[in-house]
């Protein structure tokens, strides 16, 4: 039982040198890239919360979850360990969850659905089925994960080819941009390690860390964007750029140009 939590007794091991810098921390840069996590997701929460307080304070889950899933990465590639691995997965999975029983269009619900809160029921007995799975087979995760996430991108994607605002689609495309960005990261690091051992340049998982933390704040600001519209119109959303919304790149998200005086008339 002891030996899930040592240290490397994960089967994975990512192409950054072990211990280069200290004896306590397997992957040092791995480790401190989780951190990205713990800068965007506190900004995320307070540039999202006039939003979040107007359609469902629950929105907040998905960036308070995304700090448990910075902190569980660096516990895993602190130790490579068996359990690390777990949380750092599984705490992706709940993220992914919480995003799909939160914003998944109430038109496109099955039949047998009536409301948001029965929807999200199922999706958390899915997900807690899972989450017990993974440990007896911890390939589980990856199906469920999967089945959240390209659902999720399939109805995204459907729905930005009949948007014609303008920002939502410059949004969708530097979000695309910034996950492609990720990804191959990810990929290059997981399989082209021979490579870049030779430029000596083994940084590419931690990248992958920074770069997919901008593209959920992207990613998560369009889906909840699209929502705003469809749940809270009355609200007027709008799509601005923090810190500042004239500058090239930023932090997205939504502003509400009506009042809730503007419902109350209407
Ligand atoms: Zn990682």
């Amino acid at each position: 039982m002891a030996d899930i939590f040592s240290y490397e007794s994960s089967e994975i091991d990512w192409c950054e040198d072990n211990y280069k810098h200290s004896e306590q921390v397997v992957e040092s840069f791995n480790t401190m890239s989780s951190f990205i996590f713990f800068i965007i997701a506190p900004i995320m929460l307070y540039l999202l919360h006039p939003y979040a307080k107007e359609r469902n304070l629950a929105i907040h889950l998905v960036w308070i979850m995304m700090i448990f899933v910075g902190l569980f990465s660096a516990y895993f590639h602190m130790t490579l360990s068996f359990v690390g691995q777990m949380l750092d997965e599984l705490s992706i999975l709940w993220v992914l969850a919480a995003g799909y029983a939160l914003w998944f269009p109430r038109r496109l619900f099955p039949p047998f659905i009536k409301d948001r809160s029965t929807f999200s029921t199922l999706v958390l007995v899915v997900t807690v089925v899972t989450t017990a799975s993974s440990f007896v087979k911890p390939t589980a995760n990856a199906y469920a994960l999967n089945c959240f996430g390209l659902h999720l991108l399939y109805v995204l994607a459907v729905e930005m080819k009949h948007c014609t605002d303008e920002k939502a689609l410059r949004l969708a495309k530097f979000s695309v941009v910034l996950w492609v960005l990720a990804i191959s990261c990810w990929i290059s690091d997981r399989f082209g390690c021979s490579f870049w051992r030779k430029l000596n340049f083994c940084y590419l998982h931690g990248f992958w860390h920074i770069l997919i933390a901008i593209a959920v704040a992207y990613g998560s600001t369009l889906i909840a964007y699209l929502d705003a519209n469809y749940e809270i119109p009355y609200s007027l959303p709008g799509l601005q750029y923090w810190p500042c919304d004239k500058w090239a790149v930023g932090l997205p998200h939504i502003v509400l140009k009506g009042t809730t005086k503007t419902r109350k008339r209407c």
